[in-house]
């Protein structure tokens, strides 16, 4: 296995010669190593594009431009940079420039598989028996337990086109109403925070203000190896910024930050409230910006009275000193801007977290200028898209289902009945789960994402595959973890292979194109939704989502008068040829949208009265702190910039798997290391109270005495974390669990 430090600076250089080509295509560039197998042709060697497509990377939420350049039948060669595009400016990170080696991966889905009950193995049926086995048996489901004994678990990756699509067949054709995705694993904190708090689910930011704080703030998060691209645009920075990293482990981040404060495991909330004291105590406040744009102030400086710095030592691990230099640091910065990512998003006491990185910016004035804000980084692709228009928990366009105005305004758009609109909201993802358990769900279709591998306390899943009557996976690999257990699987096109848009983490929206055929008898996601919409006889109520492009049409009416109205965006073309529209964008809109753009600079929100509000709860007690028989605090997260979630589209590229470690292995502190006797690349057995398995040795100081990590790219880990959730979001706590280390075999 290559050395942590190898494998990292094997990184730099690919991020340096994606840099440098910012130039016109040369023979050389145009040759990629990769172009092999399914739907993507044999190179014989240098070829000349016959043409180039631009379109969003698939992976991240970062949502860089890649120019695919196309042979003379359409079909891609190979892909660079965007050079022009506002968000990556030529760059891109190593899953990007490797985006087109997945589609040619041989394990492809590429015919529907029914599980054969005499051999229990899947095997190849055509689609018209995939579609009458998957309208019988989830009908059959809801005539014996109920028409909300089925539910779907869905996804950040595929266009939003599709998953509203999805949303609208499962919710207003198929009588379902128990949906959620993976997004909720990632940025359920974030949504809820900033609906809370703004009135709207609005990350206000630009990516120019990474380059225009002088001040910036990252909590729980490591974009040097998970958001390498934005971490480029922090490099581009001209302000000699003071950069503040916190988080328990010394990252790649934190290792490049002006100050790393290696606060104790998920006291983060406490630490945030102390600076907040020290600000709001010294008077190192913005009164008028409070006065004039927030509400609930006074309430939370009388909250704040018990976070004196040296009363949050004891918690934080962090000194009394320290805290009040922290608070100077941001009363002192002209321009402030605070970032967070999965270390809050995931935790027990997540939304109150993100909120209190809210409050440090209201309270300072850091909102709505540039260089400013309290800006969530989000995950997936297309998370942002999720949040707005997947019609799980909220209504299209962040509406609620309980409301029968929303409700009308949705079907009279839709030409349906507002009656087919359900006026109560899903459970969420882990509450699905427990109706399985509980018997009340028996249909599960799960689409794009590997529940099996990703979530929280996995065996608990694998445990309840057989409290299903039917499980229905549709994914490009037919070999995820969760595809092996699947009753039926439909095979879906990838990224590169279909049309769309995402919206990325700063709210641009960013079109995708496609360039490659999928593979077989694979489909689109959205052929596959208007196919079951026909099948199970609810087509008539779906006669407007002809195509992708019409329902981006669809969906901008869905938009209109919300505060993400997209209504000024005419169509995918637009998008592509403006580099990407940040919402709002209305078409009362009189000029083209500037390339830039943030919220608030008004100072308004949207909330009934205009304001923001200031939200807090006291710290809650850790569900399952380190104790005497599990002594380390386990952090899971990123291993590498060339990994991706459960690795089933980076796993099959030889270049990504030769930038990160094959085998799976925990980081343990050099003093822990020597007290059980573990030397490099020993085995070591990690158990919890769920679970146990075998890791390598990595010992490395990054990580202090007590503490262990481990990348969640290696479906073992989730045996072991701990099934707790915020309960605003009722996003995952992935981020600490209590283990125990002994020597393994
Ligand atoms: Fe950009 Fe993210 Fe794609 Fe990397 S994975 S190229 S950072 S969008």
């Amino acid at each position: 296995m290559p050395s942590l430090s190898a494998i990292r600076s094997s990184l730099a250089p690919a991020l340096v010669k994606v840099r440098a080509h910012t130039g016109p295509m040369t023979e050389e560039l145009v040759r990629h190593p990769a172009d092999h197998g399914l739907g993507l042709p044999q190179l014989p060697g240098r070829i000349k594009p016959a043409s180039t497509v631009k379109s969003v990377c698939g992976f991240c939420a970062t949502g860089c431009s890649l120019d695919i350049h196309l042979d003379a039948d359409g079909r891609a060669l190979n892909l660079s940079a965007d050079p022009a595009y506002p968000v990556n400016l030529g760059m891109a990170c190593p899953k990007g420039w490797e985006a087109l080696t997945p589609l040619a991966a041989t394990d492809r889905a590429t015919t529907p598989l029914l599980r054969d009950p005499a051999t229990g193995r899947l095997a190849p049926v055509s689609w018209p028996v995939a579609l009458d086995t998957f309208t019988t048996r989830f009908k059959a489901i809801q005539a014996a337990h109920g028409d909300h004994s089925i539910a779907f678990l869905s996804t950040g990756q595929i266009p939003t086109e599709e998953m509203a699509f999805v949303g609208a067949l499962f919710k207003f054709g198929m009588g379902g109403l128990h949906c959620d995705s993976n997004t909720r694993q990632c940025m359920a904190t974030a949504h809820v925070a900033y609906k809370q708090s703004f009135g709207f689910d609005a990350p206000p930011y630009t990516y120019q203000d990474f380059e225009e704080s002088d001040v910036l703030v990252f909590v729980g998060s490591n974009p040097a190896i998970a958001h390498p691209i934005m971490w480029q645009r922090v490099q581009m920075n001209k302000n000699t910024p003071e950069i503040i990293v916190l988080d328990p482990r010394r990252t790649e981040t934190a290792m490049c930050a002006t100050r790393h404060i290696a606060l104790n495991p998920k006291s983060d909330l406490t630490l945030l409230y102390a600076i907040a004291h020290v600000l709001h105590h010294e008077g190192w406040i913005k009164r008028d910006y409070i006065d004039a744009h927030t509400s609930g102030y006074d309430d939370f400086a009388a909250f704040l009275k018990p976070y004196a710095p040296l009363a949050a030592e004891a918690v934080t691990g962090v000194s009394a000193e320290t805290i009040r230099h922290l608070a100077e640091i941001i009363a002192r910065g002209k321009a402030v801007s605070f970032w967070w990512t999965m270390g809050v998003n995931q935790g027990y006491e997540s939304t109150r977290t993100a909120q209190a990185l809210i409050n440090l910016a209201l309270m300072t004035g850091n909102l709505g200028r540039p260089g400013t804000g309290a800006n969530s980084i989000t995950g997936q692709c297309n998370a942002m898209g999720s949040r707005l228009y997947a019609n799980a928990t909220s209504l299209f366009g962040g509406r609620d289902f309980a409301n029968p105005t929303h409700r009308t305004e949705i079907a009279d758009i839709l030409g349906i009945a507002p009656a087919h609109i359900p006026s109560e909201s899903s459970l969420a993802y882990d509450q699905i789960i427990d109706a399985i358990d509980a018997g009340k769900i028996k249909g599960l279709w799960v689409i794009a994402t590997n529940t099996a591998h990703s979530w929280i306390n996995s065996s608990r899943f694998a445990a309840l595959r057989d409290k299903l009557d039917f499980l229905i996976v549709q994914d490009m690999y037919a070999t995820t973890e969760t595809a092996l257990m699947a009753d039926l699987v439909l095979p879906a096109a990838g990224w590169g292979e279909k049309e769309g848009f995402f919206i990325n983490s700063e709210r641009r929206l960013g079109a995708i194109h496609k360039v490659a055929r999928a593979p077989g008898q694979a489909l689109s996601d959205f052929k596959i939704f208007q196919l079951i919409a026909q099948a199970w006889g609810c087509a008539d109520r779906f006669a407007k989502w002809t195509s992708p492009a019409a329902a981006f049409q669809l969906i901008k009416e869905f938009s209109r008068g919300r505060p993400c109205d997209i209504t000024g965006i005419r169509d995918h073309a637009h998008l592509t040829a403006s580099g990407g529209i940040q919402w709002p964008h209305p078409d009362t809109a009189t000029a083209e949208p500037a390339r830039e753009r943030r919220l608030f600079a008004d100072g308004k929100f949207f909330t009934p009265d205009q304001r923001a509000r200031f939200l807090f709860d006291s710290p809650r007690p850790n569900p399952e702190p380190a104790c005497a028989d599990y002594p380390f605090v386990l952090n899971t997260g990123r291993g590498s910039s060339a990994q991706w979630h459960t690795g089933s589209r980076t796993n099959k590229s030889d270049v990504l798997r030769k930038l990160a470690p094959r085998s799976l292995y925990v980081e343990i502190n050099p003093a822990d290391a020597a007290r059980l006797g573990l030397v490099f690349n020993d085995r070591a057995l990690i158990s919890s109270r769920r679970g146990q398995l075998e890791a390598n040795v990595v010992i490395t100081a990054t990580v202090r005495p007590g503490h262990v990590f481990m990348p969640m790219h290696f479906d073992a880990v989730n045996r072991l974390t701990h099934p707790s959730y915020d309960p605003h979001s009722r996003q995952p706590n992935y981020k600490s669990c209590a283990v125990q280390i002994n020597h393994g075999d």
